[in-house]
């Protein structure tokens, strides 16, 4: 082992550790020293080299990724009135397996022709960004914990992701249900009696309202993990199909193909590209997806690997 390896191999497990960490929340990562963080020594605090570092600063600093996730919520407003017209088409795989049909395509007797219409989104790095979280695990060299992550939670302190308030507005102006599944676990934090078993959902809606996003009404839904037993997994197909069930599924929008497919958060590389080439026509109309470089099911190939591994040279 060189002298180069050893210095940049610590970061590199931490930050693996980080992100492996996030395949069991929602994804999202691990916290931080909130101590730290509360007395604002951003300045004093060095930073290591990070493997997370370029994913996190271009979520929080370029106008590109900026331009990216207008790009998704302004061509998705674009597509509402039409998924939302198309009353034979399902965007789900759940809801098409459910009555014999293929997503995207006319299903003539199926039940979810008479049901409302849901738009199906998921939360962490969809609508809401956790960059800032990412960030001091950066600063702190430290790794994900449900704990930290669920302080952050309670801290309510994430952002919106560009072009998500602006979405979510003009689905409530179309009718269309907004259902968020997210993977938020509901946890309870206190041990008195009766204490809310769920406060990470109160924690969500608070933060989302002070940021604009229009409030549950009428038929929209917030579903999270562990909110019902059979919840338990981050795995959203139990979920999706419950909601469709009573809704149909209209479009889906995430920031992972596990928001959109099920069943695909292990599978090898080649396939999850065979997954999205398989249903390459609902992207752009019943599906879209946001960028996040930072973390997600696209590194659980690398678990337990040395990414570099994985670096195509040709
Ligand atoms: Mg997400």
């Amino acid at each position: 082992m060189n002298s180069v390896f050893k210095v940049s191999f610590i970061p590199f497990v931490a930050a693996f550790l980080a992100a492996a960490g996030c395949a069991h929340g929602d994804g999202s990562q691990g916290a931080v020293s909130s101590s730290a963080a509360r007395a604002g020594q951003l300045s004093n605090v060095a930073v290591s080299p990070n493997d997370n570092m370029n994913a996190v600063l271009w979520m929080q600093t370029a106008a590109e990724y900026r331009g990216n996730s207008l790009v998704i919520y302004q061509s998705a407003a674009g597509k509402l009135s039409h998924v939302i017209a198309a009353k034979d088409h399902t965007a789900s795989i759940e809801q098409g397996e459910m009555a014999g049909c293929v997503p995207g395509h006319p299903c003539a007797n199926a039940k979810f022709k008479k049901m409302p219409a849901a738009i199906v989104l998921d939360i962490d790095e969809t609508v809401l960004d956790n960059s800032a979280y990412q960030a001091r695990l950066i600063r702190d060299n430290a790794q994900w914990d449900a704990n930290t992550w669920d302080e952050w939670i309670a801290s309510r302190e994430a952002g919106a992701i560009p072009g998500a308030v602006d979405f979510i507005r003009a689905v409530k102006e179309s009718g269309a249900a907004v259902v968020y599944i997210t993977n938020r676990n509901c946890s309870v934090r206190s041990k008195n009696a009766g204490a809310d078993p769920c406060p990470q959902r109160e924690d969500t809606l608070e933060n989302m309202k002070a940021l604009g996003f229009p409030s549950l009404s009428g038929k929209d839904l917030l579903l999270l993990q562990n909110q019902r037993p059979e919840w338990g997994a981050s795995e959203k197909r139990a979920r999706r199909e419950y909601v469709a069930k009573s809704y149909r599924i209209a479009m889906l929008i995430g920031d992972d193909l596990g928001d959109l497919a099920p069943d695909v958060k292990n599978l090898p590389i080649d396939g999850r590209f065979d997954e999205v080439n398989k249903y390459r026509d609902l992207y752009g109309v019943y599906w879209f997806q946001l960028a996040n470089p930072t973390y997600g099911s696209w590194m659980n190939p690398f678990k337990g690997k040395d990414k570099r591994d994985f670096l195509r040279y040709d």
